[in-house]
């Protein structure tokens, strides 16, 4: 049964150089379709199913007002069962949140903010294209705390051009200082089709003015301009494409990466947060447990444009295209574009590149029962290389597979000898 509900909300107010996500830039009468259409598509999913885990991803939740976020968690407590546990989740930026709209959110029954905060420096701010600075990421911090959040999680980017450990460093300082319950630190990645990608195959002559602030390619600017530049990817898209990286473009000197990867490995278990997946730290009690479902492979039900749900071996993938997604659920029909029936071998593969990314790694003795298959014999020559080189570590009492701190730097090593 799918425990786990993921919710896409679309738009934000200004497009960020790198995402690549799903999402466009907001506009309130197509929001107001667009809300109309989920409800629709919501109210769809089996009511008989318990959920224990809510998210409400984007694009940014909070670009809606709080009278439609509240009517829309109304709808969704009122249609589905959540279990008297359970998380909920919302993601918001700084610059879409006050304190009246993250109240009525934690009146409605969300239990966790996600803030994407990225970096407390703003010149960095500036490149990545994101609309707020340093300080109004803080203050979307110390509101979400004022408003009764206890679960809150921030999320960092390393490995911006112009960025170095001193910044890193400090910009991981700030974030401890502040308490959240979670931080998540991912490196910049490039992927194609992206404002970041187009800059960097045709990086102008010095991408950085002699003060330091560095030029962003999104500084043409758009909040407001209604024309959205619909965009692949989903939160929540945990497919294989997440193992490769869009041309290998660099951004930084692979050694700083490492440095800085290493440093925040170091300094937040330092400071108490369990290092409990390759991009995830967390307070204990406080991993996200939305996130650990689709580690494991559990099902999921996923509403909105470019959701997936996984259910009973099968990925369902929602039409990406928003006005397909509201004309299919407004004319009443199914706004899932593709169904993939997942085979044994891909879902064996998925269980070692997903499970392998949480620090604990995989048992393989329970996941070669659950297919039926001796994964051990199966997998014996990959995992003595692997050893080998020193990227996993094979208990063979325990049955325990994981990374080692460098199978945690080279990981995508480590998974495609199981694809
Ligand atoms: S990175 Fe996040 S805030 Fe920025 S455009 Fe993409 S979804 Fe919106």
């Amino acid at each position: 049964m799918a425990q786990s509900l993921y919710i896409h909300i679309p738009f934000c107010l200004k497009r960020c150089a790198y995402c690549d996500f799903v999402s466009g830039i907001f506009d309130p009468l197509k929001a107001d379709e667009y809300i109309n259409a989920l409800k629709k598509e919501i109210s769809a999913l089996p009511r008989e199913t318990e959920f224990s885990t809510l998210f409400i991803g984007g694009g940014t939740p909070t670009t809606l007002s709080a009278h439609t976020l509240k009517d829309l968690i109304y709808y969704m407590f009122s249609h589905l069962t959540f279990n008297g546990s359970y998380e909920a989740t919302i993601e918001t930026n700084p610059g879409t949140v006050d304190f009246e709209k993250l109240h009525a959110l934690r009146l409605a029954g969300i239990n966790r903010i996600s803030i994407g905060i990225q970096s407390f420096h703003d010149d960095e701010l500036a490149f990545l294209g994101r609309i707020h600075t340093a300080e109004e990421a803080e203050h979307a911090v110390s509101l979400a705390h004022d408003a009764g959040f206890e679960n809150i999680g921030i999320d960092l980017i390393y490995g911006i051009p112009g960025q170095n450990i001193v910044s890193w460093r400090k910009t991981l300082e700030n974030a401890v200082r502040l308490k959240p319950t979670h931080i998540s630190a991912y490196e910049l990645t490039v992927e194609k089709g992206t404002m970041l990608y187009e800059y960097l195959k045709n990086p102008p002559l010095s991408p950085f003015s002699k003060g330091g602030f560095i030029e962003s390619p999104l500084s043409r600017g758009n909040i407001g301009v209604c024309s959205p530049l619909w965009q692949r990817g989903v939160r929540g898209d945990f497919a294989m494409k997440n193992i490769s990286k869009a041309d290998n473009l660099k951004l930084l000197d692979e050694e700083k990466i490492i440095e800085m990867y290493e440093y925040t490995i170091d300094y937040l278990t330092s400071k108490n947060y369990i290092h409990y997946e390759i991009s995830n730290f967390a307070l204990p009690d406080y991993f996200c447990k939305h996130n650990l479902n689709y580690w494991d492979r559990g099902e999921y039900y996923g509403a909105g444009l470019g959701a997936h749900s996984f259910i009973d071996h099968k990925r369902f993938y929602n039409f990406g295209d928003l006005e397909f997604y509201i004309n299919a659920l407004t004319e009443n029909k199914s706004p899932v574009q593709k169904i993939e029936q997942i085979t044994n071998d891909k879902a064996i593969a998925e269980t070692f590149f997903l499970g392998l990314r949480k620090t604990g790694g995989i048992n393989l003795k329970t996941v070669s029962e659950s297919y039926k298959q001796d994964l051990v014999s199966m997998y014996q020559n990959e995992i003595k290389e692997l050893e080998e080189a020193g990227l996993v570590e094979y208990n063979s009492k325990s049955f325990n597979l994981r990374l080692t701190r460098k199978g945690l730097l080279l990981s995508n090593e480590v998974f495609t000898k199981f694809i």
